[in-house]
């Protein structure tokens, strides 16, 4: 157990906290990157990324995060092999923060990246055959239903590049979704309703997922959004892909949130409603949820907090508290 003192503590490993992190450091801020159970984020469960800017290729997400990593420590970022179980944001600045591994963090400034996660259905059978045939990550999973029948449930970009990317491993791909319309980009959507590999089933909702004779998935049972049929649809493989929601639990009556669990901050900006605390990426951000806004967001929120820093008068005493001058602006 040991005790971490940084001007900046950054929650989180993805490219919102690797380009705070960059910022930062080169700010001279020192800052203390806490990584969390997937280190790089959600760009590492990923293959091709192609609209990343500055690469004419189709480039790998994790190399992306590797390199986005390289890139922090270079410029001077400490890495922590650990999970924030624990913040305490109440006093104001200095901020402390519980690690997984019993160390304590305490920072001037605190950069949540918490990100997002893959969402669950919650229907019968799902979680029960989870690693027996259901799944929420192809590129993780895809490998074990070579030649083998595969479903993907669900119509965003999520969805229909799980089922491009399974047809490196399966021939027979079906995408099932709620509607009878993608939320897909339309080049993506382009790609999947052309690929020969892929069938895709309309209007229908996966009701559970039913164990085989060997114990693993057999089928789905759907039921028509339209007509309220039921069917059977009999699959090896199902990957659930409807979406993510904000890893923000930590934070949960000391930040203020929306609905849907993300933080909410200043228009515009990465300030959440306590000075000196801000959050980046998906951990705050339902409309874009890209790569790109991501880092951008984090490239903000570090700007930000270095002028925070600036304004930070250390008490006789040693607490801190925002300058006069920054505070009545
Ligand atoms: P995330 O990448 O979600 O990272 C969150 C980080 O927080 C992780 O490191 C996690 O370990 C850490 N963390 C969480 N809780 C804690 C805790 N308590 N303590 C410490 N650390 C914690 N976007 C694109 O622009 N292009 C693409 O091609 C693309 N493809 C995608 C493919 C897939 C399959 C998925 C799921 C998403 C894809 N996206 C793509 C979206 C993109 O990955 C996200 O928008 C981006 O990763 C968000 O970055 P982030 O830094 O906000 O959070
Ligand atoms: P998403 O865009 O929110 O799409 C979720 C999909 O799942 C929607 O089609 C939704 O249906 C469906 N769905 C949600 N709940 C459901 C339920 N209970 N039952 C059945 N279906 C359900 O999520 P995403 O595809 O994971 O994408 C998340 C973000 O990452 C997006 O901003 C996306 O652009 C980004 N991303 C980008 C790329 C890329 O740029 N190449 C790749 C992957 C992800 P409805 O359409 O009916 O709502």
């Amino acid at each position: 157990m040991a005790t971490h003192r940084t001007k900046m503590l950054i929650i989180g490993s993805g490219p919102a906290g690797y380009s705070a992190a960059i910022y930062a450091a080169r700010a001279m801020m020192e800052p203390i990157v806490v990584q969390g159970l997937q280190p790089g984020g959600q760009l590492t469960i990923t293959t091709d990324v192609e609209n990343y800017p500055g690469f004419a290729d189709v480039i790998q997400g994790p190399w992306l995060m590797e390199q986005m990593q390289k890139q922090a420590e270079h410029v001077g970022t400490r890495m922590m092999w650990d999970t924030i179980v624990d913040v305490d944001v109440a006093g104001g600045s200095p901020f402390t923060a519980k690690g997984d591994s019993g160390d304590e963090y305490i920072a001037d400034v605190l950069v949540i990246c918490t990100g997002a996660q893959a969402k669950w259905l919650g229907v019968p059978g799902e979680q029960e055959l989870g690693g027996k045939g259901v799944s929420a990550c192809a590129t993780c999973d895809g490998f074990f239903y070579r030649g083998k029948k595969v479903a993907v449930i669900g119509g965003g970009n999520t969805a229909v590049e799980e089922a491009l990317y399974l047809t490196n491993h399966s021939d027979d791909v079906t995408l099932i979704h709620r509607r009878d319309e993608l939320r897909a980009e339309k080049i993506l959507q382009e790609r999947l309703l052309n690929h020969p590999k892929i069938s895709v089933l309309w209007n229908k909702t996966v009701d559970s997922f039913a164990a085989g004779p060997t114990g693993a998935l057999g089928h789905l049972n759907l039921k028509d959004t339209q007509t309220g049929e039921t069917s059977e649809f009999a699959t090896d493989g199902a990957f659930v892909a409807i979406g993510h929601a904000p890893a923000t639990e930590l934070f949960k009556g000391k930040l203020p949130m929306d609905d849907g669990g993300y933080l909410l901050t200043e228009p515009g900006s990465p300030k959440t409603d306590v000075p000196g605390v801000f959050a980046a990426g998906d951990v705050t951000d339902h409309v874009y949820r890209q790569a790109v806004t991501a880092a951008g967001m984090g490239c903000m929120a570090a700007l930000d907090a270095e002028r925070f820093l600036a304004n930070l008068e250390i008490d006789a005493d040693g607490h801190a508290h925002v300058a006069e001058k920054e505070a009545a602006e």
